[in-house]
């Protein structure tokens, strides 16, 4: 039976009941924009290349099409999701197993690094949708465990970061030559540089683009600022300004949660110690963590058991924590894509949010100027002192 709703609804997207009532189930009332567009394509069949900026529920797009287009009684795996982190496909995997929720039999699982092959190589006796990160999923094809005869559907989610120069390109190229000819992509994207566009020719054939705002990648309630503090030849003395400023504006904005952004792994740990001494107790989470710490502080944060948590950029991108409203950078990041992922941790799905970026004089200043420019950001200096209704 299909819903047969409102324009706008769900409902009116053609979709089968057992998805429409998952989508209820999971707590998603009415379509946002990118999903009203992007869905019917994607389940016409047709290749997609879809941007939307940060929050705006692009991960219930992909996990809509692919649920919808499922075979259930077909055991082998039809669908396969990469994300360039292993937090991501976690994330990923918990949003499609909610939306799957009245899919009897449906079996989604996924296929990280850090984690026992042997578990995999059981999961993988009965898998129709596997979700990984291209490492893993790569080995899994190599050592004949994940069998790729049966997929139809290759969803690549922050596909920039997937491609891009260096990264896991050549992983992804082995797994895409690895599947059958006869199937349909679609890659999702906040950010869309023009080497995207590049490196996708090489996968999609005559894709159809649904591109929201491209221009104005800013999020509406998100209010941003900077804060410029002085230079000094020694870099912990920059560091320890930095932290003082970061207890300062802890104590005087009412946040739910934060994301505090370093660009060193090094310093993220030493942060996260020194905020806890400090009365303000944090939580790191980094690249050279074990699997399961990592995985841990992930889930601390989404169960509100942390209220701080320090990053590098392995959670700028794609990590959705509802209670998530402060985004701090310690650093300015290095470009201005990855400026506007980490930000857009905060504001999800249309909420409130504030982000801060702490600026030496001089040379990162230079550069955080130059982001706000390139992404045209309504940036304002922090006001000093900090008054009560900031947030
Ligand atoms: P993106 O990948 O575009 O950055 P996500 O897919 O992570 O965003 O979604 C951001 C947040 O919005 C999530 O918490 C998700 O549950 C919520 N969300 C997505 N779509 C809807 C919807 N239609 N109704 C309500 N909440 C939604
Ligand atoms: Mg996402």
């Amino acid at each position: 039976a299909l819903g047969g709703g409102e324009a706008g609804d769900f409902g009116s997207l053609l979709l089968s009941r057992p998805v429409l009532d998952g989508l209820e189930a999971a707590g998603f009332q009415r379509p946002s924009p990118v999903q009203l567009k992007a869905i019917p394509l994607g389940r016409c069949g047709l290749d997609l290349i879809v941007q939307a900026k940060s929050g705006t529920g692009k991960t219930c797009v992909f996990s809509t099409v692919a649920l919808d287009s499922l075979i259930l009684e077909n055991p082998g795996t039809q669908i396969l999701i990469l994300a360039p982190t292993r937090e991501i496909a976690v994330q990923i995997h918990s949003v499609i197993t909610a939306i799957g929720i009245k899919l009897e039999g449906l079996e989604c699982h996924v296929f990280i690094g850090g984690t026992p092959l042997t578990q995999d190589k059981t999961r993988l006796k009965k898998c129709h949708i596997a979700v990984g990160s291209p490492g893993r999923i790569k080995q899994l094809i190599e050592i004949g465990y994940l069998s790729t005869a049966s997929i139809r559907l290759f969803i690549l989610d922050e596909a920039d970061k997937l491609l891009e120069e260096g990264s896991f390109q050549e992983q992804i190229n082995w797994i895409y030559s690895s599947l059958p000819a006869n199937k349909q992509m679609l890659a999702v994207s906040a950010t869309y540089p023009e080497s995207l566009a590049q490196a996708l020719t090489k996968y999609m054939r005559d894709p159809t683009f649904v591109r929201l705002n491209p221009t104005d990648p800013a999020l509406i309630g998100l209010t941003q600022y900077y804060k410029v503090v002085n230079s000094h030849p020694l870099p912990h003395k920059i560091f320890e300004e930095k932290v003082q400023h970061l207890k300062e504006l802890f104590s005087r904005v009412p946040f739910n949660q934060a994301l505090v952004f370093s660009n060193l792994h090094s310093r993220a740990q030493h942060l996260a110690d020194l905020l806890t001494s400090k009365g303000f107790p944090a939580l790191c989470i980094s690249g050279s963590m074990n699997q399961n710490q990592r995985l841990d502080a992930m889930s601390k944060l989404k169960q509100f058991h942390c209220r701080v948590l320090i990053s590098t950029d392995l959670t700028s991108r794609g990590i959705d924590a509802e209670k998530v409203n402060l985004v701090i950078n310690l650093d300015v990041p290095q470009d201005w894509e990855t400026y506007l992922h980490r930000i857009g941790r905060a504001g999800r799905f249309g909420t409130y949010g504030l982000a801060v970026t702490y600026c030496c004089r001089g040379e990162e200043e230079t550069q955080m100027l130059q982001i706000a420019q390139k992404c045209k950001l309504q940036l304002q200096p922090l006001p000093d002192p900090i008054p009560p209704g900031l947030m």
